[in-house]
């Protein structure tokens, strides 16, 4: 689950990290009031769940309260990679004098949290990454001790050569880490972690991405979910408990097994066709989640026609044939719909099926390169 950055601030500040202290507004007028409060030049952040916002023209710097409306005003509404803006953050602009990159994740190599830092911070890690690897220190923490002093000076001086900012970045590591574990991230990052002109050391920028195991038994972090933030059918998916994430292809694909959900991509896209949604209707089946994915793809007016994939093992392939039938008594179904099944209750789902005249293929192969044929002819 993404959070926005100014949730992201509130934990880490919770830490006691340093950062300047600023506010979020939905109104120009709100962001208005809250540079004149905060007095001085201010810089007013788009809140969206991407990065590159600088790029974007998503983050800017106000003079004064009335420069604070005019950017707010252009800022808020703005798309930026496709996400539209809601909010910004205003905060007290900051002297900067050097930018770093500190990033905390869960990495499946060392099945460990892992340290990212680098002093070349501010831009892309992933350019970085690309261009001058050896600026980035690497440092896997074992969580049964947590962050020992010794590794959180260590990546303190990866940063700085002045001492005393060594201390404050080695804080910021382990006041880094316990936001990491206490919150159940999968990431958090300061990019930029910056020194000023006056030597200090303070997080201008910061992401967390929260796990989604932890929702489960922390209903107190789901309460940072922003559904207005998210795609509008990514939403409707988690509230029917389905997997899926929205892709810009034509051909609709209903799914059981993540497993398979990929394989099915790859043969959509080998045959020529584009997929326009990755869905994993898991592994207990129920006819209420095939109406929900199919009331999900028949929204998206870029859909040609729709591929169901289904092997049957825990998931019944008679409850997927009643799925669909429900689905098309429920609403009207306007594109046309390739089945395949095979597996747990086969018979039973072949009779139900063309007791309202509708067929099912067998062939995993043959069904994608129908369906890919009937979303371009449709085209
Ligand atoms: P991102 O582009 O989405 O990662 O947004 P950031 O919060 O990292 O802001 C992008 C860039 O804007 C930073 O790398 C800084 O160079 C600049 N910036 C952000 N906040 C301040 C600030 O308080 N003062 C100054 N001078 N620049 C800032
Ligand atoms: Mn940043």
């Amino acid at each position: 689950m993404n959070i926005h950055e100014y949730q992201a601030r509130a934990l880490l500040k919770a830490q006691g990290i340093p950062m300047l202290d600023g506010d979020v507004a939905s109104t120009p007028t709100e962001a208005e009031a809250i540079a004149r409060r905060l007095g001085g030049t201010v810089v007013i952040k788009a809140q969206v769940h991407t990065g590159g916002r600088g790029k974007a023209g998503g983050v800017r710097l106000a003079r004064n309260p009335a420069e604070a409306l005019d950017h707010a005003a252009e800022i808020l509404g703005m798309r930026i990679h496709g996400l539209t803006v809601h909010k910004v953050l205003v905060v007290p602009a900051a002297e900067i004098a050097s930018e770093s990159y500190v990033g905390l994740i869960m990495d499946r190599e060392s099945q460990r949290p892992l340290f990212m830092v680098s002093p070349a911070g501010g831009v892309d890690i992933e350019e970085v990454a690309a261009r001058a690897p050896e600026k980035i220190t690497r440092l896997a923490v074992d969580p049964t001790y947590g962050i020992f002093p010794h590794q959180a000076l260590a990546l303190g001086f990866a940063l700085y050569r002045d001492f005393a900012q060594v201390k404050a970045a080695a804080r910021i590591m382990e006041q880094l880490y316990a936001a990491f574990v206490q919150n159940g991230a999968a990431l958090a990052e300061i990019n930029p972690l910056v020194t000023t002109p006056d030597g200090r050391v303070l997080a201008l920028d910061a992401k967390m991405v929260i796990d989604d195991n932890e929702l489960f038994w922390r209903p107190d972090l789901g309460l940072l979910r922003d559904e207005l933030s998210e795609d509008p059918s990514e939403a409707a998916a988690r509230r029917a408990n389905l997997s899926f994430i929205k892709l810009d292809g034509t051909v609709g694909c209903v799914v059981n097994g993540a497993g398979l959900a990929m394989a099915t991509m790859d043969l959509v896209k080998y045959y020529g066709g584009e997929p326009a949604n990755f869905l994993d209707i898991g592994g207990s089946s129920s006819p209420e989640k095939v109406i929900n994915a199919l009331r999900i793809i028949t929204a998206d007016p870029r859909v040609r026609a729709i591929l169901f994939n289904i092997f049957g093992g825990i998931t019944r392939t008679d409850d997927v044939a009643n799925g669909i039938v429900a689905a098309t008594r429920q609403f009207k179904v306007s594109v046309p719909l390739v089945i395949r099944l095979t597996g747990t209750n086969e018979a039973e789902a072949l009779r139900i099926l063309s007791a309202v005249g509708m067929t099912a293929l067998s062939d995993m192969d043959e069904a994608v390169r129908r369906v890919v044929e009937l979303a371009g002819a449709a085209a």
